[in-house]
């Protein structure tokens, strides 16, 4: 099964891709955490991609189509991909149906994760990620067991970046003028599933897990 979940920031698409990839043996694909890596390693995408996400702008067509078409042909024996950030437009999306189409495969769900503005302005001012990893925590809706710790690898729990006030709300307004329309590219495929992302962590990973028909979820909480 092959995944793409189209989320604002702040709409629980990271922490959801996490729980699909252990439940459904899914290989991740996070663009923003890709670019992340490429930054602190400085490798030349790295260099080149920074100055847009330091502003909270899209990074260039060309640079990150070209880096998950390389990432994407690694599969390491997993079952399918879930796609986590990336296609953000409809050049970016016809990409990737271009490549799986030259791989005989195809996308079978685009899951939208509908969150309201004001609510996810609220969530981000609380989000906080692990240092070593990434894992993505929530002082209000997912806060972890230990304070200022990850429940994963206990490393130290950081703010981002770029969720700054200014900069939060320049990216949601990318993505509700730009990404949102991805939705009626995957309607007119009939692969649109939108679930509700305003539940709780359970809930929505169960919404998900009914829209795309597979059901490992009651096995994997016993
Ligand atoms: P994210 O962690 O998904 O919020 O991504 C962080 C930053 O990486 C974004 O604000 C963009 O600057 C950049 N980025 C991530 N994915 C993409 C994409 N598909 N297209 C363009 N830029 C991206």
């Amino acid at each position: 099964m092959n995944l793409i979940l189209i989320g604002a920031q702040g709409s629980g698409k990271g922490t959801q891709a996490q729980r699909l990839m252990e439940l459904l043996n899914l290989k991740p694909c996070a663009s923003g955490d890709l670019l992340r890596k490429a930054v602190a390693d400085g490798t030349p995408l790295g260099q080149a991609a920074r100055p847009y996400m330091d502003r909270g702008d899209l990074v260039p067509d060309d640079l990150i189509i070209a880096m998950i078409l390389e990432d994407i042909a690694k599969m390491n024996g997993s079952k399918g991909i879930i796609l986590d950030g990336f296609p953000r437009n409809v050049a970016q999306a016809r990409a990737l149906d271009e490549r799986f189409a030259e791989r005989r495969q195809a996308i079978d769900w685009a899951v939208y994760l509908d969150v309201p503005r004001a609510a996810l302005l609220d969530r981000l001012s609380g989000r906080y990620i692990c240092q070593a990893d990434g894992h993505v925590y929530n002082l209000k809706t997912n806060p972890p067991r230990v304070r200022g710790r990850c429940d994963v690898d206990g490393s130290p729990l950081v703010q981002r970046g770029d969720d700054t006030p200014e900069k939060i709300a320049h990216r949601l307004d990318i993505f509700f003028t730009e990404t949102i329309r991805l939705t009626d590219y995957y309607a007119v495929q009939g692969k649109l599933l939108r679930v509700d992302g305003m539940g709780a962590v359970d809930q929505v990973t169960r919404a998900i897990l009914d829209g795309v028909n597979a059901a490992p979820f009651d096995r994997a909480v016993g």
